[in-house]
Order: structure tokens, then sequence, then C-alpha cells
């Protein structure tokens, strides 16, 4: 079976958040399966320099007054999943975001730029590249979301498509003036079609159109169908119910694994920890706290914005200093919470630390030298840094919902002894809910053994794609009507479930 995966972001060719830890896992995983999973992105420059073995592709056709579109095929470094890179210069050469210009503004041109994304696609699964045809076109968010859209537009065969939605707030939505010129006539921006409040929204699109829907934890898929989470599209997705499932992320195992990770000082693994001890005074020393093995150090490594609470995570510090913990917090984002956390460090100078910025090296080292991890959401459709602070570790203090709330098992004195305990959860959107969890986490971080148990729970959990890549396997087999393995595929898959049996 044959998946082309499309997305605007993929590790470690351009990311912006967990879109591209996904977009680049699953296909790997997908590829272990015996699966030939592909990908498409946007052929921003960083992303065209890091392809590994990048060759000219084909010549797209001209289309949206772009004329001088082609592919640049390549693999990603490591896993070497091939990949097609959409070069254009006009659309995706240029200096400053993925999304954004360096103010932070959106690029005035989105709707093209993902509307070719699309149509480059769409040429692709109809066509073929090199004698490869699709089976499946699996569309993620609002950015591939006219994928399905230009497939219903022409009843010829075409491949099937999933449409994955990571965060429902990220809508794509434009003027519907401007969609006849992206190539989507008037007939299709009806209430019935992808209007939305009076606008063309790419998101409604893959929501519409595609053969199923999937979002990224169970939770979340039962959440967005509610007027609380939905982001006014719980009713459109409640009409789709029969097609909309969750499947849980998981996470590069390879990528992330303290036992070999080189942003490390020292790697560390289950059974001797002790190589955590000198990640966590690089970290002391890295966001300029007091060096001290005694004191625990709190991480907070996120995109800075509302939806992460980071509104509540500025007013509890001062609450959290007083309780003799350090907080070391590397993120940016939002530019008053980018100066709200500056500020905060210079007046708890070696007891809060403040980074803003990206830096990816660093992320694997807070995971490591932290001795918990704030992960706190209004909405969370999957989150993965919980999970990564898990196999690091790092006990992570979570709101309960969405993907979080189906991957942390708070502590609680029955799963302490059922030894299923992973974390700490709250659900208050107040410091007064953050805080009760510092306060649990503070006060069992006292008792090293049932601390130690706590990190060895988390660290022994299986976050990996394996089995979470068969439900998509299963997901393609459902829309496309083949046997998703070829007969010569079928020892490999075999072995692969025995073996995850096994685990
Ligand atoms: P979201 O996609 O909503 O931002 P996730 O938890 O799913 O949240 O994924 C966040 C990803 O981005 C993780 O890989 C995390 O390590 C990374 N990340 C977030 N902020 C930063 C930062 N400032 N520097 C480096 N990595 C970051």
């Amino acid at each position: 079976m044959r998946v082309l995966l499309v997305t605007s972001e993929a590790h470690p060719l351009a990311k912006s958040g967990g879109l591209a830890d996904v977009s680049s896992a699953l296909p790997a995983a997908l590829r272990n399966l015996g699966i030939d999973a592909r990908i498409l992105l946007p052929g921003y420059p960083q992303a065209i320099t890091r392809l590994k073995q990048p060759r000219l592709g084909k010549r797209l056709q001209p289309m949206l007054g772009i004329s001088d579109a082609m592919l640049i095929a390549g693999e990603l470094p490591h896993s070497g999943v091939p990949v097609w890179a959409v070069h254009s210069p006009s659309l995706f050469i240029r200096s400053g975001g993925l999304y954004q210009d360096k103010d932070g503004r959106d690029w005035h041109d989105n709707a093209l730029r993902f509307a070719f994304l699309s149509h480059a696609a769409v040429e692709i699964g109809r066509e073929g590249i090199e004698g490869w045809v699709p089976d499946v076109i699996h569309a993620n968010d609002w950015h591939a979301g006219l994928v399905p859209l230009l497939l219903s537009m022409r009843p010829t065969p075409r491949p099937a498509c999933v449409f994955t939605i990571h965060n429902l707030a990220f809508q794509g939505n434009f003027p519907l003036e401007a969609m006849p010129a992206l190539g989507i006539p008037d007939q299709w921006l009806g209430a019935d079609g992808i209007e939305f409040y009076g606008q063309a929204s790419f998101l409604k699109a893959g929501i519409q159109y595609s053969d199923r829907i999937t979002t990224v934890s169970p939770t979340y898929a039962r959440e967005a169908l509610t007027a609380a989470y939905g982001c006014g599209f719980d009713g459109i997705l409640r009409r789709r119910s029969d097609a909309f499932s969750g499947i849980l992320n998981g996470i590069d195992t390879e990528q992330w694994d303290p036992s070999c990770d080189p942003h490390l000082p020292q790697p560390y693994r289950v059974r001797d920890i002790s190589g955590k001890r000198v990640c966590k005074a690089a970290v002391q020393r890295e966001f300029g706290l007091a060096v001290d093995s005694d004191t625990p150090v709190i991480g907070y490594v996120s995109r800075l914005a509302h939806q992460k609470m980071t509104d509540v995570v500025i007013e509890s510090l001062p609450a959290i200093a007083d309780m003799g913990a350090q907080v070391a917090i590397l993120g940016q984002g939002d530019r008053n919470y980018e100066a709200a956390l500056k500020d905060a460090a210079t007046s708890h100078s070696g007891v809060i630390g403040v980074r803003v910025g990206y830096d990816e090296p660093l992320a694997h080292l807070l995971q490591a030298g932290s001795d918990m991890l704030l992960a706190p959401a209004r909405y969370e459709p999957c989150g993965l840094t919980q999970l990564y602070a898990m196999r690091y570790g790092t006990v992570p203090l979570v709101r309960r919902t969405g993907g979080l709330a189906d991957t942390v098992i708070d502590v609680s004195p029955a799963t302490i002894s059922a030894r299923t305990a992973t974390g700490f959860t709250f659900d208050a959107i107040a410091p007064h809910g953050l805080l009760s969890a510092v306060t649990r986490a503070l006060a069992l971080y006292r008792e090293p053994l049932a601390w130690r148990r706590l990190q060895q729970q988390g660290m022994s959990a299986d976050f990996s794609w394996n089995t979470r890549a068969l439900d998509y396997v299963e997901l393609y087999r459902d829309v496309t009507g083949l046997a998703a393995f070829r007969s010569e595929d079928l020892p490999t898959r075999t072995k692969k479930r025995e073996s995850i049996a096994a685990e």
C-alpha cells in the first residue's frame, strides 16, 4: 500500500511544534510495517538544505498563477523516509517563520501557499510520479485541508483520503472571494461546503470531504464534539461522527532516548539513572540557576500561548519559588508572555531561569535535567512533551484534558500500589489547580524510593509508534478496501505484531 502524507512541517526539515514530530515519525513507523509511506511538504529553505540526497524531481503543472514550481526529491535524515519538497521560490523561499513573518504576522499569501501544496498533492495523487501513485493521501491539518475537496471535485478514480486534525484552533480561514482564484469555484463555498462564519475554512474542507477523519487522542476526539472544545467545529464533526475517531500519537523513541541522546552530557537508562544528575547540573548552569542536586527543578518547554496556560504558569511562578523549587523555562510565542517570563527571571534570579527562543538540543537537555515537567493546557489534542518527559524519567504535571488525560496516570494510593502511576494531574484552569499538582509532586519528591518508582514507571511505558501505526494501517485498509500488505510483507507484519505482543 502506498501512502502520501501531506504536511506543512516534518522534523528535522521544518518544525514549529508537535506536528513536525508526528509527520516524520509516523511514516517511518509505517515503513517498518511494510507500508510505502512518503512525505510531501513545502520547500522551505531549511527543508531543502536538510534533505538527504536531494535531487530535482518532476516539474509541476502551471497553476494558481505559479509556473516555476517543481518537486525536489530526497530523504529524511536518520530514517530515510522518501520526501518531496514543493519548490516554488515565490511561495516558500523567504526569511521568517513557516507561517509568519519575523514580526509574528501571518504571511499575507498563506491561502495561496497552502492551496498550492494541496494542488501539488492532488497532482501526485492523480498522475503519480515516476510510476508511483498513492492509494491513500493522508492530509494533515488545515494546510492540507483542500486536498480532499480537490479530489472530490473530479469524480475520476482517485486515491482515498484520510484527514488528521492536530489542533482545531488552527483553521485556515480566508475570504470567500479569494477562493475561485485558488481553484475552488462558487458551488463549493456554501454552508454545506467550506463556508464557515462568512469565510472559507480549509479545516472545514478537510473535515467535509475526506473519507475518514482522525484526531490525535481518543479523549480529544470526544471533547471535539462539544461546544466547549470544538472551536466552532463541534456540529460539523458531529455530522461526520461515523467517520471520525481518535488515534493516540506516539513518539520517535530513537530521537528521544536518554541512553544515547547526543544532546545530553551523560546518557542514562532506567536501570541506572545516575547520568540524570549530571544533566540536572547542566540545566541549572544553562538557565542560571543555583547548582544544587537536592533542589527540585521544574521544567516547562512549550509554545508560549493561551492554549498552554502560559498565563497561569506566569501567575504561579512566585508561589512555586516560595515552595523551594527551581523553574527552567524554554519557549517562544506570545510577546507579552515572553516579556513577563523574563521579568520573573529577573526578580527571582537563581531560582527561575528563562530562555526565550526555539532550541531543539536545549529542549532535549531540559527534558533530561528536570525532575518534573509542567505541561498544563486549556485543551491539548495529544501533547508530546509529557511523553518525552516520562521517557526521560521526568515526572509530568498536566491538566486532565485531551491527550494529557490519555497518557498520564495520576498518583493516588491505588495507582501507587498498582504501580501504574506516572505523573500528577489537575483540573482547574487557575493557579490553585496547577499549584495543587506542584505541591503533591514536591511532597513525593521528598520520598526518594516512591519517586524512583514513579520515574521507572514513566520510563518503562511504551509510547512508541509501533502499535499506534497499526491503527492507521487498519484505517487505510478500511478506506481503500486494499489489503494493507502485499503477501511478501506478511511475515514482517506478523513479526511486528508478535514483538509488540511480547513487549
Ligand atoms: P504543540 O504541537 O501544541 O506545540 P506538542 O507537545 O505536541 O505541542 O509538541 C511540542 C513540540 O515542540 C515538542 O517536540 C517540544 O519539544 C517542541 N518545542 C516546543 N517549544 C520549543 C522550544 N522553545 N524549543 C525547542 N523545542 C520546542
